[in-house]
């Protein structure tokens, strides 16, 4: 199966008789909310069950998990303390669940789509997940890659894929040749998306309710109805001017109760997005400047993610851009039908098309610069060894030298990310030679670094 673990909602799917297909859960929702809780007896619950609970028991359940991935700390569900993988666990069992129901068998292999922006830890964690469902991971795939291999943009050679979703976003630039699907850059903030916005809408809506602010403010409960409620009325807003903001007995009680009852207009939802919208309009850039395109180069714009279905977003992107973009008519699915499609040909289907992906992280080690040795490790230099966004598979050797006479032990930290210092950059470990023959100082030593690529094998 192919699995789209979003922040705010997940899908799973598969190739079916050549067709891709989601599974939907029986009321024939393919869209299942990335919520884990527990109900009155004290079960766990995942999805939709869990999300209207969340009004009742906001502490015992756990939202937007997925920004908490490859994160040392606990989440609490019900009165349990679980990490942001096992969460993550309980959800894709779920989607096994809705997939075995529909299929007969239950599936055990998947490929599993990430933001590109994840680092190494994120995307170990995501793999940890697959594994406690009880799943073999046959793959990551980047999210805006499994967008644009659903779109199946066909004839066109560069695309720039842009996904906005509920908490992630990405926005990544792809080049077809010849049937080869290469992703050149990759951009993205892994903290922002819908729920900014929501939040900011609340912020409106409480500045507008008085004096009853503090009250609601001072209620949990009350809290969490109301960013529902907005939610509700943003998408809504997508499709309307002005909806009504109507939720009575929102906190307090009999007839000193607070009733919400207040318009709420598209004009409001695009000032509180307008913020949010322009940040992901600097990745846009910075994505183009890794790729050394200009926007007249791209040959598509595809807009994905939910948060895409706001007019205010096609437009801003496409003014900012200066040129049309279509927003994917099935843009929270898109990713997940990618995925199900790429699952379905490492199932053995037929391949026409090869995934290129590229690194999403410079990977350097620490080495001392001219001025000696610093005092702690954290303040030797990140040598780039791997540039961020280069294709793999990829080689690279970098020569560095000893520093003492007869040096018997070679030891440096390997980090991933763009930072000048090693203390500001994301660990992966240390490596360490012993026992070096005796050589003179300033004796070369060659540090290869490879990145392999399982994509060709697995799509084969
Ligand atoms: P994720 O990839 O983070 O799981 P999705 O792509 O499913 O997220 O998008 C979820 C976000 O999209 C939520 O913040 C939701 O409020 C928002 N969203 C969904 N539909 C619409 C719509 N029609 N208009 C505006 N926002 C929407
Ligand atoms: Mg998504």
């Amino acid at each position: 199966v192919g699995i789209d673990l979003g922040t705010t909602n997940s899908l799973v799917g598969t190739v079916i008789e050549g067709g891709v297909r989601l599974f939907a859960d029986k009321t024939g929702a393919e869209l299942m909310p990335s919520v884990v809780g527990i109900d009155g007896s004290g079960a766990l619950i995942v999805g939709r069950a869990a999300r209207n609970r969340r009004v009742i028991d906001p502490d015992g359940t756990a939202v937007s998990v997925k920004r908490l991935m490859g994160k040392d700390v606990n989440v609490r569900v019900g009165d349990q303390q679980l990490t942001p993988a096992q969460v993550s666990a309980l959800i894709l069992g779920a989607l096994l669940d809705r997939a075995q129901e529909q299929l007969g068998t239950r599936p055990s292999r998947a490929i599993i789509t990430v933001p590109a922006w994840f680092d190494d830890t994120q995307r170990e964690a995501t793999r940890t997940a697959g594994e406690l469902a009880g799943l073999q991971v046959e793959r990551l795939v980047n999210e805006p890659t499994a967008a644009a291999v659903h779109y199946q943009t066909g004839s066109e050679a560069v695309v720039l894929v842009y996904d906005f979703g509920g908490g992630t976003f990405d926005v990544s630039i792809l080049d077809r040749d010849e049937g080869f699907l290469e992703v050149r850059a990759s951009r993205g903030d892994t903290q922002l998306g819908g729920d900014d916005i929501d939040r900011a809408l609340c912020d409106l809506v409480l500045s507008r309710l008085g004096d009853a602010r503090r009250r609601v403010e001072a209620d949990k409960h009350a809290l969490t109805r109301l960013v529902e409620a907005v939610e509700r009325a943003k998408i809504a807003l997508s499709e309307r001017d002005e909806v009504r903001l109507f939720d009575p007995f929102l906190a307090g009680e009999g007839g000193d109760a607070v009733h919400l009852d207040l318009p709420l207009t598209r004009q409001d939802v695009e000032d509180c997005a307008r913020p949010f919208v322009e940040k992901t309009l600097v990745c846009i850039d910075e994505a183009l400047r890794d790729a050394h395109l200009d926007a007249s180069k791209l040959d598509r714009v595809l807009l994905v993610g939910g948060s895409s279905k706001m007019p205010v977003v096609e437009r801003m992107v496409a003014d900012h851009l200066q040129r049309p973009v279509v927003v994917d008519p099935e843009a929270d699915r898109a990713v997940a039908l990618g995925a199900s499609l790429l699952a379905g040909r490492a199932a053995g289907a037929d391949v026409q098309e090869v995934l290129i992906d590229i690194t999403p992280h410079t990977l350097a080690i620490g080495a001392a610069g001219s001025e000696g040795t610093p005092v702690s490790i954290d303040d030797l230099d990140a040598v780039p060894i791997i540039p961020r966004d280069t294709v793999v598979p990829v080689e690279r050797t970098e020569t560095f030298f000893t520093m003492l006479e007869n040096q018997p032990v070679v030891e440096a930290p390997v980090v991933q990310g763009e930072e000048d210092f090693v203390g500001d950059n994301t660990w992966l470990g240390m490596i360490r030679v012993e026992d070096l023959p005796p050589s003179p100082v300033h004796s070369p030593v060659e540090v290869v670094f490879k990145y392999l690529l399982q994509t060709l094998h697995a799509l084969r």
